[in-house]
């Protein structure tokens, strides 16, 4: 029997671990198989998303295999093991940053390599045997394969917590502690299975989700947040030693167990990473400055020595006092300069994109991917163009060859006949990024058919409007896997100003929909108002002033303000010349009304704000016109 089983089964590429003995421990080879598998399986049309798992119950992959390193590292070779982690380092990147989703089972124990394995894909599922942790500190190594990113982000201090300790979460905990998505009982993992290779997609999987219960590490967190706040390994101790809580004994107890260098170096690693530029690749650029210097200046030998070959489990660690000067910590985590870790380049660094939809807000939107240096080729069949953006013929010259293919369009009717024109002439493995405001149910649809050409997905509407889009400061409210989200990540931060990840594929729309029957009862009342104000004498800009600073303030006044001459620039200065046309308002209200319809929401304001719109543009001569020319509407009528 071999130690894994790479294969495709049905729309799946399925990776199963096969050395439930080892506790499926992860060799060398295993990362590389895994890796090839990975890499030829990305642009693949006929692999939708990728399966992993484990043989046996006992574990998912219990961590590296440690042996292999200690017999290279004892005769002096320590290239060996720099190599191996380099190698298993930049499988755990692909995993995280690869444009599929990837399924992992993680029953029983899931720890240090197998965390790398099977907790840095889309959907990580766990039942009611799993076991996860990161106890690389009890051999004398930092927590790596990108926990440190994971830890980094756990909720307050149970970052320094976990990685000093080694403590075992259980499913409940796992998901408190972002390790994992889903608790869904181990009995209905192979229906699911085969599901996901026979024509499932992976959020069906969201279905069978349960509830994991209460999180122990929740119960523990104000102990943990009092003890692990300290700037250093000796700050915590420090603490830990003053208390005589139950927590705190047993948490000594741990903490005189693990190597003492390797826990003051987590604690710097964690507090290093933390903050808004934390990635994937700084994780592991950090966790290797200690790694590759682990068996030559740490303790990783004798903590494998102590461990697995005489198992005297007596380790002499340096520091063994728990006492670690701040120059020793620096020595470990100094840059490593031409050796540093070297990860492949991000593919979505410099992608090629197809933009569909040159319109209002597309052409801004292309126009500024253009001058982030992206090569951008556009279609629309209106024959518009944008500034730097190469202009196609038809809509699949624009797609061929693309990373990423973008559309802004009127509505799923679009939408729909759009893809179903593009999605079969696009790149296996590239990302379809729809940025229109559509039905949710459109959105869920075209999001199946990219998954069945091997695509990937994001809805992602906007909002702010033509000038956000032309001041790269939109936001994006996104639908899709987290692996397909952060691939396009690096254009939201061209395009916009932030990017929210609201869920599944849909999840988008639904928060785009809610905002904008807000943005049309809100622009509602700010017209109503000025029309008000007008027949009581009041000056206009003395209105604008009053409000957009009292406590009617809203968008709709104080950055879009329907009165011409009045407040910043807005389509009212241009003739009321579209903006966001009124007929684009009174759909995404009706996508509203009918969404709370299918969910039986009460929804008064929604619905006359769409009466009113509708009334607009249907009967008033509305369409063609700002959706804030409601104030000329308003003000030209009298009471009936
Ligand atoms: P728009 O009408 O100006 O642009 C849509 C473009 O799509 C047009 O240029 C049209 O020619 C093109 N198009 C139509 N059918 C096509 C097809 N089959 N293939 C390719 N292109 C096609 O609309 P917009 O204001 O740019 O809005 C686009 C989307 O963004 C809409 O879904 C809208 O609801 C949403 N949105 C608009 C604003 C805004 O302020 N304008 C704000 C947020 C969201």
């Amino acid at each position: 029997m071999t130690d894994i089983s790479i294969r495709t089964a049905g729309q799946a590429g399925r990776i199963t671990l096969r050395r439930p003995q080892a506790l499926n421990a992860l060799t060398y080879q295993m990362c590389l198989d895994i890796e090839a598998a990975l890499d030829r399986w990305r642009n693949d049309p006929g692999v939708a998303h990728i399966v992993l798992d484990a043989e046996g119950d006992k574990a998912f992959c219990a961590g590296g295999d440690i042996a292999e390193l200690y017999e290279t590292g004892r005769a002096g070779d320590f290239a060996y093991g720099r190599r191996f982690w380099a190698d298993e380092y930049r499988l755990n990147a692909k995993i995280f940053n690869y444009p599929k989703s990837v399924v992992s089972f993680l029953q029983g124990f899931t720890m240090g390599g197998g965390v790398g394995l099977g907790c840095h894909g889309s959907h990580r599922i766990v039942g009611e045997s799993s076991k996860i942790a990161m106890p690389e500190c009890g051999i004398g190594l930092v927590p790596d394969v990108g926990g440190s990113l994971m830890l980094a982000l756990a909720p307050g201090r149970s970052g320094e917590f976990l990685g000093t300790t080694g403590w075992r979460m259980a499913a409940a905990d796992a998901i408190y502690a972002g390790f994992a998505d889903h608790f869904i009982p181990e009995t209905a993992w192979p229906d699911l299975t085969t599901a996901l290779e026979t024509g499932g997609i992976p959020d069906d999987i969201l279905t069978s989700a349960a509830d994991p219960g209460a999180a122990r590490l929740d119960a523990l967190q104000s102990d943990i947040d009092r003890h692990f706040a300290g700037e250093t390994l000796g700050d915590i101790l420090t603490t830990l030693e003053q208390d005589d809580s139950p927590f705190a004994i047993d948490t000594r107890t741990t903490l005189a167990r693990n190597a003492p260098l390797a826990m003051a170096c987590t604690v710097e690693i964690l507090h290093r990473l933390r903050g808004p530029s934390l990635s994937i690749q700084k994780a592991l650029e950090l966790e290797y400055r200690f790694t590759a210097r682990a068996m030559e200046h740490g303790d990783l030998l004798e903590g494998i020595r102590a461990a697995i070959i005489d198992k005297d489990r007596c380790p002499q660690w340096q520091f063994a006092n728990q006492r670690v000067p701040a120059i020793a910590v620096s020595k470990m985590l100094m840059p490593l300069g031409k050796d540093a870790l070297k990860l492949e380049e991000n593919a979505m660094t410099h992608p090629k994109i197809g933009f569909i939809g040159l319109g209002n807000m597309g052409a801004p939107m292309a126009a500024n991917l253009a001058k982030a240096g992206m090569t951008v080729t556009g279609f629309d069949p209106a024959g518009t163009t944008a500034k730097g953006v190469a202009a196609a013929n038809s809509g699949p010259e624009a797609v061929h060859d693309a990373d990423v293919v973008l559309t802004m369009l009127p509505d799923g009717e679009i939408l729909r006949a759009v893809a179903q024109e593009l999605l079969p002439q696009m790149k296996p493995g590239a990302l379809f990024l729809d940025c229109s405001t559509v039905d949710v149910q459109s959105t869920r649809d075209v999001a199946r058919q990219a998954a069945s050409h091997g695509l990937n997905f994001v809805d992602a509407p906007v909002s702010g409007g033509v000038g956000g889009a032309a001041a790269g400061t939109l936001t994006f409210m996104a639908g899709g896997s987290e692996a397909a989200f952060a691939a396009a990540q690096p254009l939201f931060d061209i395009m916009g100003q932030k990017a929210v990840h609201c869920g599944a594929a849909g999840a988008g729309q639904a928060a785009k929909i809610c905002n904008n029957m807000i943005l049309g009862a809100t622009m509602i009342a700010t017209c109503e108002a000025f029309a008000l104000a007008d027949k009581l004498g009041l000056d206009r800009q003395k209105m604008f002033d009053v409000v957009s600073t009292s406590s009617g303030y809203s968008w709709s006044m104080n950055a879009y303000c329907p009165a011409p001459g009045v407040g910043p620039q807005s389509p009212a200065d241009n003739g009321y010349k579209p903006g966001f046309a009124a007929e684009l308002m009174l759909k995404d209200l009706r996508l509203s009304q009918q969404a709370a319809e299918a969910v039986n929401a009460d929804t008064p304001m929604g619905a006359r704000a769409l009466e009113l719109y509708r009334q607009f543009v249907e009967d008033e001569g509305g369409r063609g016109q700002d959706f804030s020319a409601m104030l000329p509407r308003f003000a030209d009528r009298d009471r009936r």
